[in-house]
């Protein structure tokens, strides 16, 4: 049977660069909230390399409509492979104090409570099969903390604290759980930024650039696939030497 994999938040960014990664290497849902035509138009480029491809429309900060994705993938293809936690938000930097409960909740919401909710529907799947692998995608400022980002930073870091934990709770059961820490990336999260604020950070990158989605899709490829076998707890950091 062709393996199935979930990416939520798939239809652009670093989820669609995930999905283009693994379009050859077995089935991919696609996931969503708003913007259906371009999960659609991604579907489609997945579907021109060959692959099999669904969209599935689902705020995963709802249990219910994240069970309902993974419900939907296996009821399509008959298995989940792979879980990808990609799908997430970050609120223009401000200072702590000019943030409030309504925002922490919904970022906590979507960034962490997303990945608690796809990790429980699809666990039951995974356990039964004893095989499987969740991908978190996380963030360098998890790591390190950015100045005036303390609600992404700690969400972000939460998702660190997850993927250690449920990797060595799961390893016995053959679940891998690993995850992507993204320096600065090309998409439309970092749209806020003007060309002068990304030329100075750029000229802070040792690589001298911002990732692509190309360049985070193939690493989550890689920690879904049995490429990375031997692989579990690990986050793998990828900003072009910045932080
Ligand atoms: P993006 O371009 O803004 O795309 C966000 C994706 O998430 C879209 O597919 C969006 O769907 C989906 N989404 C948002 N809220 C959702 C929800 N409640 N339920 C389901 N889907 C939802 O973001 P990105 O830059 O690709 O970021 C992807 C992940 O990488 C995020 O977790 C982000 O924190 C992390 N990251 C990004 C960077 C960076 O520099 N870009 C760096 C480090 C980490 P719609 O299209 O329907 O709105």
């Amino acid at each position: 049977m062709d393996k199935t994999f979930i990416i939520t938040g798939s239809s652009r960014g670093i989820g669609k660069g995930a999905a283009l990664s693994l379009a050859e290497s077995g089935n991919i849902v696609l996931n969503y909230i708003k913007n259906k035509e371009m999960a659609e138009e991604t579907a489609e480029k997945i579907r021109e390399k060959g692959g099999k491809c669904e969209t599935f429309k689902a705020d995963v900060s709802i249990y219910e409509e994240a069970k309902a994705l993974v419900d939907f993938a296996i009821s399509t293809f008959g298995n989940v492979s792979a879980l990808v936690n990609n799908a997430g938000i970050a609120p223009a930097p401000v200072p702590f104090d000019m943030t409030d409960y309504a925002q922490w909740k919904r970022v906590f919401d979507v960034n962490v409570f997303g990945a608690f909710n796809c990790t429980k529907a699809v666990l039951p799947y995974m356990i039964s099969q004893k095989k499987g692998s969740i991908v978190n995608v996380s963030s360098v400022w998890g790591m390190t903390g950015g100045s005036c980002e303390a609600v992404y930073s700690s969400s972000k870091a939460a998702l660190i604290g997850f993927t250690k934990a449920m990797a060595k709770e799961l390893a016995p059961s053959g679940i891998r759980v690993n995850a992507v820490a993204p320096g600065i990336i090309e998409t439309e999260m970092n749209n806020h930024l003007s060309e002068d604020e990304i030329e100075a950070i750029k000229a802070e990158i040792p690589l001298g650039k911002m990732g692509t989605i190309e360049d985070i899709g193939k690493i989550i490829a890689f920690l879904c696939e049995d490429r990375s076998s031997y692989i579990t707890g690990e986050i793998i950091k990828a900003d072009g030497g910045w932080i």
